[in-house]
């Protein structure tokens, strides 16, 4: 009888958790395509999450192979620091640093606003106040040009008032097969209210890499299934016979990790004086009181093993994550990053063995995927390592929206690839 209340239990919170999910479609009214605008290509901008550079020659991705022999790979792709899935999804849709754009990382903590940011909490990442810059979907809104999103980061929030013409809430239940077709429908919509810009999120790949590693036969798999899904979109998108332009890329790599010697909390940090925000690979320290600073950081750095520690204002520039970036105020005074394959680990639970964070010009395994086909792509064009945050130049160009707000983003992957 026990047993059987554990199990209808355990059944009923996961039918709660899944009726939570607003799976509908949402849609912005009243909006049109002008008539230039119409006239444009298409554009879909695909991720797959911790999809590490090497993976589809490692685990033999042929459909993947396939297509970007038809038109661009880069050697690989380098994601922003910290390496983590919200601060990389927003750097490629805004072509800004997070400390640029203000989201610095997947969990951070505003000292202005007393406030912490989580990407967990619907109620903060469906707030457009977090969110710095202007994403390609909202420049294309401004434009008169409809997008679509079926997920990314920042997509589900009024940014400068804007959202998507048509975006879901994001899920992990919805079908694939629903979620290509979605897509087709959206090419099919008649060309005033047709998107021509659409993301695409895939998280299957990263989920495997952090339960199993990089290494791993499930993470092979993950790879060859979401190598399948890729062939279903493209093929489906092909029906429609529109100019699309596909862009796949990824957030960051994945790395096996130190998981039996983990790193805790050091002792010197006086909880009292500091809020503590982050782990894994990186320690925000947030002084409450600014004097508590020099003290703390001069007794981490005599005691430190395995890890660096920086005040904000001598953090390595080229991280981008240092005071002079920090236009949101929301980085840490003093920062531990913990040196690969090490973690910082504050719970009894062993940690997962894969995971992402590092500094990506230190380690390689961070490096993540850029590959383009279509038919505003080269062919069989090979190019090397370039920042994430080119992106946004390239899908400007793409779609002729016009900006001239500065990004960081310098606009040279165009020649190459076009
Ligand atoms: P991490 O690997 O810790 O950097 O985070 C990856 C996780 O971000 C994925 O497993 C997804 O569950 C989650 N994620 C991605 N996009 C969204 C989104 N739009 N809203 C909420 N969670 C998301
Ligand atoms: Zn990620
Ligand atoms: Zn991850």
């Amino acid at each position: 009888m026990k047993s059987f209340l554990i199990v209808l239990a355990c059944v009923l919170s996961q039918t709660l958790a899944v009726a939570q999910v607003d799976t509908t479609q949402r849609v912005a009214p009243n909006r049109k395509n002008s008539p230039e605008q119409q006239q444009k290509p298409y554009v879909i901008l695909i991720s797959a999450d911790g999809f590490r550079y090497d993976y589809a020659d490692k685990y033999q991705a042929k459909n993947l192979l396939a297509l970007r022999e038809q038109g661009v790979q880069a050697e690989s792709m380098v994601p922003a620091f910290p390496t983590k899935t919200f601060p990389n999804h927003y750097s490629i849709v805004t072509g800004l640093y997070p400390a640029h754009h203000g989201l610095v990382n997947n969990y951070f903590y505003d000292p202005q606003r007393k406030e912490s940011y989580s990407m967990r909490e619907r109620s903060k990442v469906e707030d457009g106040r977090w969110y710095g810059g202007t994403p390609l979907w909202v420049l294309a809104e401004q434009q008169q040009m409809l997008s679509a999103s079926f997920f990314w980061v920042g997509s589900e929030a009024p940014i400068q008032g804007i959202l998507p013409t048509y975006h879901y809430q994001y899920s992990e239940v919805m079908p694939m097969e629903k979620r290509i077709q979605t897509v087709v429908d959206w090419l099919n919509l008649p060309e005033e209210r047709r998107p021509h810009l659409i993301t695409f999120y895939l998280p299957e790949v990263d989920h495997a890499g952090h339960r199993y590693g990089p290494d791993a036969p499930e993470t092979k798999q993950a790879v060859q299934e979401l190598d399948t899904h890729m062939k279903q979109l493209t093929d489906a998108v092909a029906t429609t016979g529109l100019p699309v332009n596909f862009i796949f890329v990824s957030d960051h790599g994945m790395l096996h990790i130190d998981t039996e010697n983990t790193l805790p909390l050091p002792a010197a940090i006086d909880t009292a004086k500091f809020m503590v925000s982050g782990g894994g690979m990186v320690v925000e320290l947030h002084a409450k009181n600014k004097k508590a600073i020099r003290s703390t950081y001069r007794q981490l750095k005599e005691e430190a093993t395995k890890y660096q520690v920086y005040r904000k204002k001598n953090m390595p520039r080229h991280l981008r994550y240092g005071k002079k970036d920090d236009r949101y105020g929301r980085i840490g005074d003093i920062l531990l990053l913990s040196d690969a394959p090490k973690v910082f680990h504050f719970s009894s639970r062993k940690p997962s063995p894969g995971t992402h964070g590092y500094d990506a010009c230190q380690v390689k395994e961070m490096h993540a995927t850029f590959y383009a086909w279509g038919p505003a792509f080269r062919k069989g064009v090979k190019v090397p390592t370039f920042e994430n945050v080119e992106v946004y130049p390239l899908i400007a160009k793409l779609l002729g929206l016009t900006f001239d707000h500065k990004i960081d983003g310098k606009g040279k992957l165009l020649k190459e690839v076009l």
